[in-house]
C-alpha cells in the first residue's frame, strides 16, 4: 500500500509514526515544502539563546503528545515550565493576573473574588453565576456570548479576551465555544454552573491525586525541534523536502516536475492549502476548506543583560484587546523556562498578532521592532541599545479559526470526504489546535487507514 502524507508537520511527522506502527508495510512518501520538517514547531539556537518561532510548550490534560514522547522514549528530555506568577496589563499597570483558569481550567472564586483585575460590580456579578439559568439547548454560540451569559462582561475582557481566546490566536467574539471550550459548556449542562462545574472538576481531579501527578505543560531541555528531529530519524519514509505540492486529483499528487500515484493521499496541511490543491478537482471540497479564516501573527524575541531589566517574578503578562496597547502579550522566557539564554541575560518574546492587530501586521519588520519596543518601555524601562540578541518572525496564516458553527463545517467536510476514496485529511485546522490534539488526530488517522 502506498501512502502520500502532504505536510510535515506535527500532524504529518505524528501520521508516518504511527502508520509505520499500525501498518508496518505501508510505503510512505512525504512532501513539504520547506527544505526543513516540523512545519509551525521550529526552535532557534544561536550565541546561547534558545528560542521557539512556534510552540514552545505542550499540555499534559490531552496526553497524546506526552505519549508520543514516552513512544519515542524521549520524556528524559522533557523540562517542566517554571511554576510563576503571569500577570496582566491593565490600565497601564501590571497586575498579578489569577492563574486557575491556566492550570487545567480549576478557577476558585476565591482568586478570582481576591483578584485586582476585577471590579467590585465584576466580582458581584460572577457570584451570581450558579444562579443564572443553563442555556436551553446545546446550539453553539461564542465564547464571548457564553461568557457574558454566565459571568458578565468582565469575563468578556480580562479572562476570554486575553487569556482563552489567545490559546487559539482568535477573536473571542467569533470563537466557538463548542469546538474550543466545550467543557465549559458540558459543565453548564450537567451542573447548571460553569462555577459549580469547575469547583466539581477540582474535586475530582484532587480525589484522583490527577492535578499532583504531572506537570500541566512540558516543553524539551534543547528546544521543541528535539520532538521533530527525533521523529524524522525514527520515521520509515521517503521525505521529499523543498517538494511543494501543487495540486492532487484523486489519488494523485503533483509537483511541479512529476505526478506521483498512491492509495492514499493524506493532507496534513492547514485548510486553506488543501482548498487550493484540490480547487480544480474537488472545486466543491476546496469551497468548504476555504470556509476556515486564518489569523496571522508576529514576534519580537530579545536578549538583554539582566543588568537592564528590573526585578520581575513572572512568566510575563498577556494584555486584553480592550487595552490601548499595540502588542498582544508579552513572555519572560527566561523565567518561565530554564536555560533559555547566559544566566546573566534575560530573553523576552513580545507577541504582536492579535485578531484586533491584523491591520498593525501590513508593517514592515523594523516598524514592528519599534512598535514593539515602544510598547515594552511603558512597562519596564528597557531601551534599543540594552538589546545584544533579537530575531523577529512573523507567520502567515498561522492560527486556523474556529469560528461559530466550526463544528458543523468540518462535519461538513467529513461528510463530503467521504466520497472520495481515499483521500484523508489531519491537522490543526479542524479538531484541536494544540499539539496533543494534532497528535491524538494523527494516531487516530493511522489506525484507521
Ligand atoms: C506562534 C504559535 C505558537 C503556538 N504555540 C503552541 C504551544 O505553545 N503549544 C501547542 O500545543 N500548540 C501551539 N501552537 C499550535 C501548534 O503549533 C500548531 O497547531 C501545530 O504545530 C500545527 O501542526 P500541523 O502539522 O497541523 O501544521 P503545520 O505545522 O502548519 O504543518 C503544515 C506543513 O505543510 C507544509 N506545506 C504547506 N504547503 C505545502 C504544499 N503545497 N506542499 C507540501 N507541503 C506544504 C508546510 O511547510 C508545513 O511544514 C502554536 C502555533 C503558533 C503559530
Amino acid at each position: 500500500m502506498k501512502i502520500a502524507i502532504i505536510g510535515a508537520g506535527i500532524s504529518g511527522l505524528a501520521s508516518a509514526y504511527y502508520l509505520n506502527k499500525f501498518k508496518p508495510d505501508a510505503e510512505l512518501t512525504i512532501f513539504d515544502a520547506e527544505e526543513k520538517a516540523g512545519g509551525k514547531i521550529c526552535t532557534i539556537s544561536e550565541d546561547g539563546f534558545i528560542l521557539e518561532k512556534g510552540p514552545d510548550s505542550f499540555v499534559t490534560n490531552k496526553p497524546a503528545c506526552y505519549q508520543l514522547c514516552e513512544d519515542l522514549g524521549i520524556t528524559d528530555k522533557l523540562q517542566s515550565i517554571n511554576k510563576r506568577p503571569v500577570y496582566i496589563l491593565k490600565d497601564g499597570k501590571l497586575l498579578p493576573y489569577p492563574t486557575g483558569f491556566l492550570l487545567g481550567g480549576t478557577v476558585p472564586l476565591s482568586e478570582i473574588m481576591m483578584s485586582p483585575v476585577f471590579s467590585l460590580k465584576g466580582k458581584m456579578r460572577f457570584a451570581k453565576e450558579p444562579f443564572i439559568p443553563a442555556k436551553a439547548d446545546d446550539s453553539d454560540e461564542s465564547l464571548a456570548d457564553f461568557l457574558l451569559r454566565r459571568l458578565g462582561p468582565e469575563a468578556v475582557d480580562y479572562i476570554g479576551d486575553p487569556l482563552l481566546a489567545s490559546i487559539y490566536g482568535a477573536n473571542v467574539h467569533s470563537l466557538s465555544v463548542n469546538s474550543s471550550f466545550a467543557n465549559f459548556a458540558e459543565m453548564e449542562r450537567e451542573h447548571g454552573s460553569l462555577l459549580k462545574g469547575l469547583q466539581a472538576l477540582k474535586q475530582k481531579m484532587k480525589a484522583s491525586g490527577a492535578a499532583a501527578k504531572k506537570t500541566p505543560f512540558y516543553t524539551f531541555r534543547d528546544g521543541m525541534q528535539v520532538l521533530v528531529d527525533t521523529l524524522t530519524s525514527e520515521i520509515r519514509a521517503e521525505f521529499r523536502l523543498n517538494t511543494a505540492v501543487e495540486s492532487v486529483e484523486s489519488r494523485s499528487v503533483k509537483t511541479a516536475d512529476e505526478t506521483f500515484e498512491f492509495d492514499h493521499v493524506i493532507l496534513a496541511l492547514p485548510a486553506y492549502i488543501s482548498s487550493q490543491l484540490l480547487r480544480d478537482s474537488a472545486p466543491d471540497l476546496a469551497e468548504l476548506f476555504s470556509g476556515i479564516e486564518f489569523l496571522s501573527t508576529a514576534a519580537y524575541v530579545i536578549g538583554i543583560p539582566k543588568s537592564s531589566f528590573p526585578e520581575f517574578d513572572g512568566t510575563g503578562f498577556i494584555i486584553s484587546s480592550r487595552e490601548n496597547s499595540r502588542i498582544q502579550a508579552c513572555t519572560v522566557l527566561s523565567n518561565k523556562f530554564d536555560n533559555r539564554c547566559p544566566d546573566d541575560h534575560v530573553l523576552i518574546r513580545i507577541f504582536l498578532g492579535g485578531h484586533h492587530l491584523q491591520e498593525q501586521l501590513k508593517l514592515s519588520d523594523e516598524e514592528h521592532k519599534r512598535i514593539a519596543l515602544e510598547e515594552l518601555s511603558k512597562v519596564w524601562p528597557i531601551a534599543k541599545d540594552d538589546i545584544v540578541f533579537d530575531s523577529f518572525y512573523r507567520w502567515e496564516n498561522a492560527f486556523p479559526q474556529y469560528n461559530v458553527g466550526h463544528k458543523e463545517r468540518v462535519s461538513a467536510i467529513e461528510a463530503s470526504l467521504s466520497t472520495h476514496n481515499g483521500l484523508h485529511i489531519v491537522g490543526s485546522s479542524y479538531h484541536g489546535v494544540g499539539l496533543p490534539d494534532c497528535i491524538a488526530g494523527a494516531k487516530k488517522l493511522a489506525e484507521g487507514i
